[in-house]
């Protein structure tokens, strides 16, 4: 069982994969490193990035990520600023604090280098860490793969097929949907509740209720700044940021988005406004991923604001239900760009958001079921080719679109009765091989569709 804060992580944008992943796995070697080579001095590092992390790493500020990482930053504790001022340190001293603690020379110009056409066959993001002494022998080198929604395993790991890294045994055990709808059934519990009895296997309930209002407040103010922030987004196409513009526009339409006409425009906005704080370098909860991060935060907004009766409990009961529901996919299939497409970011957010809302709004166990089942049904397929590399377009726009297919999947779903055709399973099973079957110019490299048909400038 994957829990609710492996899946929902504070890091900074804009990609789980490609920037907290990254960070995560430079600050274990630091760790390995302090272990293998006890007290021999290091002297140089050599960081090599493959498949998309390469072809698409400049523009996911990977480099930086790895660099942050390498000085024992941590991607939940670091803030946007201070990671400016890291950055600008090294870039202009040519030294970086290993670990925080032991400077070392270092040039991100030559000791990071970008493979992009070189694959390692595990995972098509994937980093290889090396350190040498003053001789110039190499005294410990390190393979990491960011598997989507910032998780890492390394080379051990990976050969054993660590994918999930699980908190403790849970109090109830399922592989898939079909098993989580049975387990549930017998234990006469909601999935939120069957999610939130394995959540305090390993946590009291206390903090787990606490744990998932942190979640929901480290949303609200991504997006709070998102609705703020002027200018030009980062990088060569210069996006303007919208949503500030957005917001005014709107409040002065209705003030009060409550009795607003257009909850459409609101929905829009609130994920824009994530995901441009994300593309911005902010701090962002994957959900499951840092580029699909603002579909959950924008539904649940729609649950509070337009929803009779919403309140902090609902959304508790949201997230833990979009949990249960992500963990199947990142169980069963991916929820990497890299690996399946765009179907693996926006497409699950938007199926654990149709699941949640549906739960939200009293559906059952089985409507539930069938709501995250359309969520994603009509995302098959969806391609990533971010232009210029960036998170950005067409990105942002998409987790607004993400955010109103899983409020009309919700809706549908509680017009039936929960019996459907296709099941949650079944979709799961067709987005992991749609995703083996897409070409590789679709899975986060920047080679193909919109990334090579709109030049930069
Ligand atoms: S297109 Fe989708 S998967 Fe690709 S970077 Fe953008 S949000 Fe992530």
């Amino acid at each position: 069982m994957l829990s609710s804060f492996e899946l929902f992580k504070v890091g900074l944008g804009p990609s789980s994969s490609h920037t907290t992943g990254p960070m995560k796995a430079a600050l274990r070697f630091t760790r390995y490193l302090a272990d293998q080579t006890r007290g021999q001095k290091v002297t140089k590092l050599d960081v090599r990035l493959y498949g998309s992390l390469a072809l698409t790493g400049g523009g996911h500020h990977t480099d930086r990520a790895i660099m942050l990482g390498l000085c024992g930053q941590k991607p939940q504790d670091t803030e946007p600023e201070e990671a400016d001022a890291l950055i600008e340190r090294i870039a202009s001293t040519k030294t970086l604090s290993l670990g925080g603690q032991i400077p070392i020379k270092f040039d991100p110009e030559t000791d990071i280098r970008f493979e992009g056409e070189t694959s390692l066959p595990f995972h098509t993001n994937a980093m290889r860490f090396s350190a040498f002494d003053g001789q110039g022998d190499m005294i410990a080198s390190r393979i990491y793969y960011s598997i989507g929604g910032g998780f890492v395993v390394d080379e051990d790991e990976a050969g054993r097929n660590a994918r999930d890294v699980s908190n403790g045994p849970p109090k109830h055990v399922y592989a898939n949907a079909k098993e989580l709808l049975a387990a549930a059934d017998k234990a006469g519990l909601s999935i939120a509740q069957l999610m939130l009895e394995n959540e305090c296997v390993t946590r009291s309930r206390a903090d787990v209720l606490a744990g998932l209002d942190g979640i929901w407040g480290h949303m609200q103010a991504c997006m709070e700044h998102g609705l703020h922030r002027e200018g030009l987004l980062p990088g060569a196409l210069r996006v303007r940021r919208r949503a500030p513009a957005l917001y005014t526009k709107l409040k002065v339409q209705n003030p009060d988005p409550k009795v607003s006409c257009e909850r459409s425009d609101w929905v829009n906005l609130w994920a824009m406004a994530v995901n441009e704080e994300n593309a911005s370098g902010g701090r962002v909860v994957t959900a499951p991923t840092n580029g699909a991060a603002g579909v959950l935060p924008a539904v649940i907004n729609y649950y509070l604001h337009f929803v009779g009766g919403a309140d902090a409990a609902g959304v508790r009961t949201f997230l833990l239900t979009a949990a249960a529901i992500g963990g199947l996919y990142k169980r069963n299939a991916s929820i990497s760009g890299a690996e399946v497409g765009c179907q693996g970011e926006v497409g699950v957010a938007c199926s654990m958001a149709a699941g949640a809302l549906a739960a939200v709004l009293g559906g059952t166990n089985a409507q539930i079921e069938n709501a995250a089942e359309i969520g994603m049904e009509h995302n098959l397929g969806m391609t990533c080719d971010p232009v210029g590399g960036l998170v950005q377009i067409p990105c942002i726009e998409r987790n607004a679109f993400g955010a109103a297919m899983a409020i009309q999947a919700a809706r549908l779903a509680l017009l039936g009765d929960g019996k459907h055709s296709i099941s949650l399973d079944e979709v799961i099973k067709t987005m992991r091989e749609t995703g083996r079957d897409m070409s590789t110019k679709y899975k986060e490299t920047a080679q193909g569709g919109l990334a090579v048909n709109i030049v930069e400038c």
